[in-house]
């Protein structure tokens, strides 16, 4: 080898290392952000997870700490911006990718979540289990400002709520509705025809400003939307189905073509035609 390759070789080399711990770094790095959403709403991010916490003179209501070094991130945030403690900390569902890190607010905060989180957050050995339980809904007065909680049956997962602040007409929606973007690869822990119906009831709310747990902030009309691709997607599985297509035979059918604009289109909507199929066609 001439001095000259090498040269060219530890180049390559050094080049390759310093690319690897670039990345090393990056992952070790999340992307974190602030945004105010309405009034005293702000929505916080961990790379593709978002929460949003409410200030208030009584102190802060935050849903989904997402996990402990999030929580001891914006919670130092939120102390100096804002001088305040997190005093209510609600789970939107039990899913630990978006309720985990609790415990870092035990001291002052009540843990709240819907019934049939409790026992699943309890089992998966999360110390910061709900202090506060509800059913169908729970409307709380925290510094003379509302929060309402709402359970619109199954879901995504048998105990996901929304979260409903009345005067920044903003909701709070987790998992089940995302923003011109399909939802997530097969529908894990989902429940059909249970979320269409759930979808309709939180279309009753009165919001203008939907705040999803992933992806950008949406209006109304995004929620309606992804309903809307929710109810034809079932609709043509359904019929896949009475016809006797096969799973294969279905994936070429079933383009939802209407959508081919929306993010993820081209990742995920094989993956959402097989888990709706599997659904629909279990025993
Ligand atoms: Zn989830």
């Amino acid at each position: 080898m001439s001095e000259f390759s090498k040269f060219y070789t530890w180049l390559f080399v050094l080049g390759a290392l310093l690319i690897t711990a670039g990345l090393a770094m990056a992952q070790d790095q999340p992307t974190r952000s602030i945004e105010l959403v309405a009034g005293d709403l702000y929505r916080f991010q961990n790379n593709a997870h978002y929460g949003v916490f409410f200030v208030t003179d009584e102190g802060v209501v935050l849903v989904d700490p997402i996990n402990t070094s999030t929580a001891e991130w914006v919670k130092a945030e939120i102390k100096s911006r804002f001088d305040q403690d997190v005093i209510y900390v609600i789970y939107s569902h039990d899913h630990a990718d978006h309720t985990s890190g609790g415990e870092v607010f035990a001291e002052t905060a009540t843990f709240i979540s819907h019934i049939n989180a409790a026992g699943k957050i309890e089992a998966s050995g999360r110390s910061a289990v709900p202090d506060v339980v509800f059913d169908t809904h729970l409307g709380m007065n925290v510094g003379g400002k509302e929060v309402w909680l709402y359970f619109p049956g199954k879901s995504h997962s048998d105990n996901l709520i929304v979260v409903h602040f009345p005067a920044e007409r903003a909701l709070f929606v987790v998992d089940v509705a995302a923003v011109r973007r399909l939802p997530y690869q097969s529908f894990g822990d989902y429940y059909f025809p249970d979320t269409l119906e759930a979808l309709t009831a939180i279309g009753q709310i009165d919001f203008d400003i939907l705040v999803p747990g992933h992806g950008s902030l949406g209006v109304r009309q995004d929620l309606l939307d992804h309903h809307s691709y929710l109810a034809e997607l079932y609709q043509e599985i359904v019929t896949a189905l009475e016809e006797g297509l096969d799973l294969e035979q279905a994936k070429t059918r079933i383009t939802m073509s209407d959508y081919r604009h929306w993010g993820q289109y081209e990742n995920w909507l094989h993956l959402n035609v097989e888990g709706l199929y599997r659904i629909l066609s279990a025993p």
